[in-house]
């Protein structure tokens, strides 16, 4: 059974997962092919790849829809792309399609199926912010210092794509800023002060640099 972290609720993190992108990168969605899933706490399943579904198959799990004991059989969804992709989706027993299942009391299911949170839903409005924006900063190829200067597009970027992500760390930016301003951090937020933009400054004054004593 999984932990629960903190608040009572147990996050997705916490729980042993199947990745159906990571299944189907890995060339394991064959029609008719038998593979095993393991996870680190030695848990371990074994599936049979159907066109249309998965049948898991361990000593742990619970029902599934044949009724079987230690068997649950998860359908497939494969929907027709027009632009050539071939994404591929679970149908948890809830209807919903979700890239990722959790195994949770011997049942395979979405994280809405068993109330599961994400880590980052669990610490406080600022720090969420940001994790956020590290994640996006790491996703342009920038580092961990949210001091530095944002990131440029990587190439291959789709420039819409980046513009997206400037935009949302821009907003995060401002939360972040604001929390700390409001909860009394006040270095903390003056470290995270840009530059003034080209253009912004003007200048009043010119002559010899002269110290006041
Ligand atoms: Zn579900």
């Amino acid at each position: 059974m999984a932990q629960s972290a903190g608040g009572g609720r147990r996050t997705c993190e916490s729980c042993p997962s199947i990745d159906v992108r990571s299944l189907q990168r890995q060339g394991k969605l064959r029609e008719d092919n038998w593979f095993q899933v393991r996870w680190s706490d030695g848990q371990q399943v074994r599936c049979h790849s159907l066109a249309w579904e998965l049948v898991f198959r361990g000593p742990s799990l619970g029902f599934g829809a044949t009724k079987t004991p230690g068997e649950q059989r998860i359908k497939l969804y494969r929907p027709r792309c027009r632009f050539g992709g071939n994404r591929v989706w679970f149908i948890c027993r809830c209807g919903r399609t979700a890239a990722k299942l959790y195994l949770v009391d011997d049942v395979f299911a979405c994280r809405h199926c068993h109330n599961l949170t994400y880590r980052t839903q669990m610490v406080d409005a600022s720090t969420r912010a940001v994790i956020k924006r590290r994640a996006i900063r790491e996703r342009l190829g920038g580092g961990a210092d949210l001091t530095d200067l944002f990131p440029e597009r990587p190439a291959g970027m789709h420039g819409r794509t980046n513009a997206r992500l400037r935009v949302k760390a821009l907003a995060l930016e401002h939360q972040s800023f604001g929390a700390m301003l409001a909860f009394g951090t006040m270095d903390e937020a003056l470290k995270l002060q840009r530059p003034a933009p080209d253009g912004t400054l003007k200048i009043v004054a010119t002559g010899e640099k002269e110290d006041v004593a």
